[in-house]
């Protein structure tokens, strides 16, 4: 946990989001700026500030996540129509909160590639 971390904050029901999915170790919301009908942000619990921040410790971690992203895909009925999972490393990528998270897109056909 990291006290200013606005996604810490919001796994933990300290900042209200619109929870998509929740379990001991993931958190799941809609973005607050959708760029997609359907626009899923998900997080582990866990404070990991980026991709470059994985360990053996923890990679099992978003290998789960990954494999959660997949099933609320199929959930929010986007496996049809196809769907974009992004994570943005480093401020140049676009990381703008430095806790990790995957963004789930779909609802809309996606371009490649990307801006
Ligand atoms: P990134 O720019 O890849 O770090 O993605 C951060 C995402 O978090 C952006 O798409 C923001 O719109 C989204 N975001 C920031 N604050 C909130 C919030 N309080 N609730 C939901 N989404 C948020």
């Amino acid at each position: 946990m990291s006290t200013d971390c606005i996604f810490c904050k919001i796994a933990k029901g300290e900042i209200s989001a619109k929870k998509v999915y929740e379990d001991d170790h993931f958190f799941a919301f809609h973005d607050i700026a959708p760029q997609a009908p359907v626009h899923v942000l998900v997080i582990p619990k866990e404070h990991i500030a980026t991709l470059d921040d994985l360990t053996p410790q923890n990679a099992a971690r978003i290998g789960e996540m990954t494999v959660l992203i997949s099933r609320l895909a199929r959930d929010l009925g986007l496996v049809e129509g196809g769907y974009r999972v992004v994570t943005n490393c480093g401020e140049g990528a676009g990381q703008s909160v430095f806790h990790i998270h995957y963004h789930l897109l779909g609802g809309r056909p996606m371009n490649w590639p990307p801006g």
